[in-house]
């Protein structure tokens, strides 16, 4: 077994023993391997140790590596996304994290209407308030998901965010259970087209309280494919 391999089964083995302790399902709860910056040959790593679910941030990274690997992975687009790059990843994602924008919404249903499917989307929102993220505040999205529910193209299935960088899990468990709380609300209303079965929370520093508090798809990356090199960008 890889190294690679070898982290994305301990990562995964937690995800399942953090389900198991707080009454979840282990199948609730996604390990999507955030391979960014990473070489094509550390994805077929974890691919070999089971994994199918990959997330990518940019989306020239994400178009060259698709057609170089097994077509059974379920690609995340988890990055912040241009909207007049859209057009080269919609069909291609299995999921659309992070979408931040009514803008950006209707350019993806725009170009899904084009290409004759539906999208699967999460909206963004910036839990923390921080200045420095994307997303939608918590008092606006209600509204934005109202607005957007009624774009051709697109289903709303969650949320997503990315809390502050934390040193302790602990500390950010309040915003994931903030975040459960604001997608039980919004469920609550029974808008059409907006499902609210997916909850996208949870990095290599926070997946563990993340768990325990109702995500469904944690997006690590440092911890099964080690520190990035940004350097060559
Ligand atoms: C890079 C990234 C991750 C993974 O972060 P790690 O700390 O390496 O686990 C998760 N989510 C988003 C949106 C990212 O950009």
């Amino acid at each position: 077994m890889s190294i690679v391999g070898d982290n994305y089964l301990s990562v995964l083995d937690n995800v399942r023993r953090l389900c198991r302790e707080s009454s979840r399902d282990e199948s609730e709860c996604t390990l999507v391997a955030v391979s960014k910056t990473k070489p094509v040959q550390m994805i077929r790593d974890a691919y070999e140790a089971g994994c199918r679910d990959f997330g990518e941030n940019y989306v020239q990274e994400l178009v060259d590596k698709i057609p170089q690997l097994p077509d059974d992975i379920r690609w995340h687009m988890i990055g912040h996304l241009q909207t007049n790059k859209v057009k080269y990843i919609v069909g291609k994602t299995y999921l659309i994290h992070g979408v931040d924008s009514v803008k950006l919404a209707k350019e993806i249903g725009k170009q899904s209407v084009k290409n004759g499917i539906v999208s699967d989307i999460l909206l963004e929102v910036n839990i923390g308030n921080e200045d420095s993220k994307f997303g939608f505040s918590p008092d606006e999205i209600t509204d934005a998901v109202n607005e957007i529910s009624s774009v051709e193209g697109i289903r709303i299935r969650g949320l997503m965010t990315s809390a502050p960088i934390c040193d302790d899990p602990e500390e950010n468990r309040v915003f994931f259970r903030n975040m459960k709380q604001l997608s039980i609300d919004i469920k609550k209303q029974k808008t059409d087209n907006v499902y609210m079965d997916f909850l996208s929370m949870g990095m290599s520093g926070d997946y563990e309280s993340a768990v325990g508090e109702g995500s469904t798809f944690v997006r690590v990356g440092t911890a099964i494919f080690g520190e990035r090199d940004y350097s060559s960008r």
